[in-house]
């Protein structure tokens, strides 16, 4: 059974060209997919809708044998990274790896305990008191991810989270990222408009191209010398 699977999923804004036109695919447990294309070729809009903040106009999507359609994000149970990783400023990295399991009023020991857990996997525990501001680009995006780790979701949804570093942290990030989705195993759909995300990162590489699904193969198969 694949972890996502979307069938015939279409996006039309207003009665324009579809965003999104009639997508098929299957995303297996533990994949890496990269999401490439150019800019408003539909990346956005499709891993909205898979998160749940953007309604599907027709189709099917499913998350494991649930068809999620009409689901709030809250019960999809997905976890999206952000380009600016959305961390809390006054918040130290281990109320901000909390922060979703505050919400769900789970008891402290609980917390203490998924925290921690976290932290280890994201060599984390060292920094655990410090504040965001004082933590390197690529221990934020590990605190971000960390807050997805225990939130123990599906999937974690990343929209070009590098897009805004520079380019040497551009690349220490992209191994660390590569790293932590192998080490975790957990399926991740990651959108791009990065050639070279899309070669190094992923086991698959979808290729959109105003709003269809052009391509979808390794980025070996993809990128290969002609
Ligand atoms: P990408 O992420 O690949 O840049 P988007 O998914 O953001 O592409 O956009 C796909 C298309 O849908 C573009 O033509 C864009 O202008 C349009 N679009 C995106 N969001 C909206 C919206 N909220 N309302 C109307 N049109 C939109
Ligand atoms: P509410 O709608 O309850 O006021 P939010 O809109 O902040 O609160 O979040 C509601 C739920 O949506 C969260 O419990 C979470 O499951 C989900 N959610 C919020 N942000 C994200 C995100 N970045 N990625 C995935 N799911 C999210």
């Amino acid at each position: 059974m694949a972890a996502i699977t979307m069938r015939n999923v279409v996006k039309q804004y207003g009665d324009g060209f579809p965003a999104v036109n009639d997508i098929n695919l299957d995303i297996a447990d533990g994949e890496f997919v990269i999401l490439v294309g150019p800019s408003g070729c539909g990346k956005s809009t499709l891993l909205r809708m898979i998160v749940g903040l953007e309604d599907i106009t027709s189709g099917d999507l499913f998350i494991g044998d649930t068809r999620v359609n009409e689901k709030a994000p809250r019960d999809r149970n997905l976890a999206m990274v952000f380009q600016n990783y959305a961390l809390y400023p006054h918040l130290t990295v281990f109320e901000n790896i909390a922060f979703p399991l505050r919400l769900q009023k789970l008891d402290d020991a609980e917390i203490e305990r998924r925290v921690h857990g976290a932290a280890e996997l994201l060599e984390l525990v060292e920094h655990l008191g410090r504040k965001p501001a004082n933590l390197s680009g690529g221990q934020r995006q590990r605190v971000a991810m960390g807050r997805a780790i225990v939130r123990q979701a599906q999937a974690f949804l990343f929209d070009e989270p590098l897009s805004n570093l520079d380019a040497k942290l551009r690349g220490q990030m992209r191994t660390e990222i590569a790293r932590l989705q192998k080490r975790l195993g957990i399926t991740t759909v990651y959108v791009t408009h990065d050639q070279v995300e899309a070669m190094t990162l992923g086991d698959r590489v979808a290729v959109l191209r105003k709003g269809i699904l052009q391509q979808v193969a390794s980025p070996r198969e993809l990128y290969r010398e002609p």
